[in-house]
């Protein structure tokens, strides 16, 4: 075999070691290899646009954290997250000769679907009842003699201290968390009923900025709902929790499937963009100056921590799109932009639903759904804990 016996394993921004396929494969090689040893570069994805702020912040602590438990195996890990792998790899030439460079992948439940793309269904529904078979088992840890065990870094420094997702973005802790949500604190129990509060750690379980950065795989999430379910019986809030892990399936396929028509402003549907192009109203927006408090509130949640509750996300988008009349690609691309959990998959998908181009089967032939702001108000922050918390 050429090359110098190094195998590079690119982490392509999944920045964990546990239910890795690509990291076992480059440990088997290495073993094979005659002066074989392994390298870990964290460069990102060729096409991945750079993190925002929020994000980066959450990268450091994960990249810190796997640095020292792959230290500890003697394993080097080479850090370039804002450079393309391809890029940081070129970078390293002459002196790197790497025998073999294996790729990570994105933490999905399934590894393929099996459809062709003609066929790929538009909506949630019917995706759903697509699925005939189990998601995928997570793969363990593979044998790195000497690795340090696991140690949540504990609360993140530096953050803003009303935020709704305090954590420091490393593995360990990505790992805690889930064991805290679903087995701790009867979280998950009652996830159904609180999933659309808007302040605090408790009422989601706050696994997406996780997710965003690969510290987390959705498949070990998945093997942990099942055996919270064969422990305590599968309630409503454990069912629920598997329906929101395949919303974020189905929009990663979504995207895969549709090409540039799914980020397009015409959405899957191709629709004509009913818009106006304000920068002046989007510059103010952007501020956290958009002409309504409540979602003045939710701006400013938004740019001090990153994180955005899933129904001050809906408010935000639906008022965007339906009050403002701005760009709903521009909304999109803000919130890609200061979003902990940025996903451009998700979150394009869950932008163009509300914008009436994407996979609302209510919108098909007519208006996007427009939320009701002075009763949701009533719903879900009838205190106004949020908008005194936040203006
Ligand atoms: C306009 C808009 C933009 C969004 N942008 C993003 C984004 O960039 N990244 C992102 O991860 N989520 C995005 N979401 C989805 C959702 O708001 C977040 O996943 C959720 O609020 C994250 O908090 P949690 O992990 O505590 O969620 P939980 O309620 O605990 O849900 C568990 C997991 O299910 C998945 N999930 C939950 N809701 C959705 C949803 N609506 N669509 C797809 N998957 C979901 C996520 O992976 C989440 O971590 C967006 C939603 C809206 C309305």
């Amino acid at each position: 075999m050429a090359g110098d016996g190094t195998i590079v394993l690119a982490l392509e921004g999944q920045l964990r070691l546990d239910d890795q396929p690509a990291l076992h494969h480059a440990v088997a090689l290495a073993r094979r290899t005659p002066g074989g040893r392994l390298l870990v570069l964290a460069g990102r994805p060729e096409t991945q646009r750079l993190r925002g702020p929020h994000q980066r912040r959450l990268e450091a602590q994960a990249l810190a954290s796997l640095r020292t438990r792959l230290a500890a195996a003697k394993v080097p890990l080479l850090h370039a997250p804002q450079h393309a792998t391809a890029a940081a790899l070129a970078s390293l030439q002459p002196d790197l000769q790497p025998t073999a460079v294996l790729a990570c992948c994105e933490s999905r439940l399934f590894a393929d679907w099996p459809i062709p793309p003609e066929r790929f269904p538009r909506v949630f529904a019917d995706f759903r009842r697509g699925l005939e078979r189990s998601p995928e088992a997570p793969l363990p840890l593979p044998g790195l003699a000497g690795l340090e065990p696991p140690q949540p870094m504990g609360a993140a420094a530096g953050g803003d201290s009303r935020s709704a997702f305090p954590f420091s973005g490393d593995e360990p802790s990505a790992l805690a968390r889930l064991q805290h949500f679903f087995f701790g604190t009867g979280g998950l129990r009652t996830y159904k009923a609180t999933r659309n509060g808007l302040v605090g750690t408790e009422f989601s379980s706050k696994f997406s900025p996780f997710l965003a950065i690969g510290a987390l795989s959705v498949r070990r999430i998945w093997q942990e709902l099942l055996r919270y379910q064969e422990l305590r019986g599968a309630d409503e809030g454990s069912e629920w929790m598997k329906q929101e892990l395949l919303w974020r399936e189905f929009f990663l396929w979504s995207e895969q499937r549709h090409g540039a028509a799914f980020h397009a402003p015409g959405g899957i549907q191709n629709r004509p963009p009913e818009w106006i192009e304000d920068r002046e109203r989007f510059a103010r927006w952007t501020r956290g100056d958009s002409g309504h408090p409540l979602i003045d509130a939710q701006l400013n949640e938004l740019r001090a921590t990153g994180y955005l509750s899933n129904r001050g996300r809906q408010w935000v988008a639906s008022h965007f799109v339906n009050e403002l009349r701005l760009p709903w690609t521009w909304g999109a691309r803000f919130f890609e932009w200061m979003l902990i959990d940025a996903h451009p998959a998700v979150n394009t998908g869950n932008w163009a639903y509300l914008a009436g181009v994407g996979s609302d089967p209510r919108s098909f032939g007519g208006s996007p759904r427009r939320f009701d702001l002075a009763r949701q108000v009533g719903l879900y922050d009838p205190e106004q804990t949020h908008r005194r918390r936040w203006s």
